[in-house]
């Protein structure tokens, strides 16, 4: 979606008929209005809050989520996390256990205690059952022992921004000549495929 929106946005409207025209502009509407509301779909945009203290761990992090389409938001501190997560609607916390002020503990707990109910996945750098089984019952949803493949973090994203709300994304969207897949990001004008820019 994030591609035809790209397209949709550089493309030279003089030089095509005023209904292509119009109707880009729709599907650019319709898509910019389901992605809004979507962040629960497989490959929809999120808005992530992570929180991690050690830098170059965060900003590998961060550009990965951002380079998959995400927005993210990354502060160092527990202190930060919740004032940021009181402030702004995130899809997903991804909550570093060891944090300087405020460790990640008293942060999902303090989250949980205001009623955000926001989903946390937990990393820590101990595989220790101990600490899953803390953070967990702190209210953490999930848990991911560092290092991580970046993968399986995106898989476990995915999930558990999934297992909040049914998918209200279609797969199919059709306006005038153009038609979208959402799920494989094809595009087609009169049934021919459009080639997209990344
Ligand atoms: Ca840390």
């Amino acid at each position: 979606v994030e591609r035809v929106l790209a397209v949709g946005r550089q493309l030279p409207f003089g030089m095509i008929s005023p209904d292509e025209s119009s109707s880009w502009i729709h599907l650019r509407r319709c898509t910019s209005f389901w992605l809004a509301r979507s962040a629960c779909y497989r490959d929809a945009a999120m808005r992530i809050l992570l929180v991690e203290d050690e830098r170059s761990a965060a900003r590998m992090t961060a550009k990965g989520l951002r380079e998959h389409g995400h927005a993210v938001d990354v502060v160092g501190d527990g202190v930060s996390a919740v004032r940021h997560a009181a402030t702004v609607t995130y899809d997903i916390v991804i909550l570093d256990l060891l944090l300087p002020m405020k460790d990640g503990l008293e942060v999902c707990r303090e989250l949980r205690s205001t009623g955000d109910a926001v989903p946390v996945l937990m990393l820590t750098a101990r595989d220790a059952v101990e600490d899953r089984i803390v953070g967990l019952d702190a209210g953490a949803d999930d848990y991911l022992t560092k290092p991580f493949h970046f993968g399986e973090l995106l898989a476990r994203v995915r999930a558990l921004t999934r297992r909040r709300a049914l998918p209200i994304l279609p797969e199919h969207l059709t306006c005038g000549r153009l038609a979208l897949n959402t799920r494989t990001q094809e595009a087609w004008s009169d049934g021919q495929p459009i080639e997209l820019t990344a």
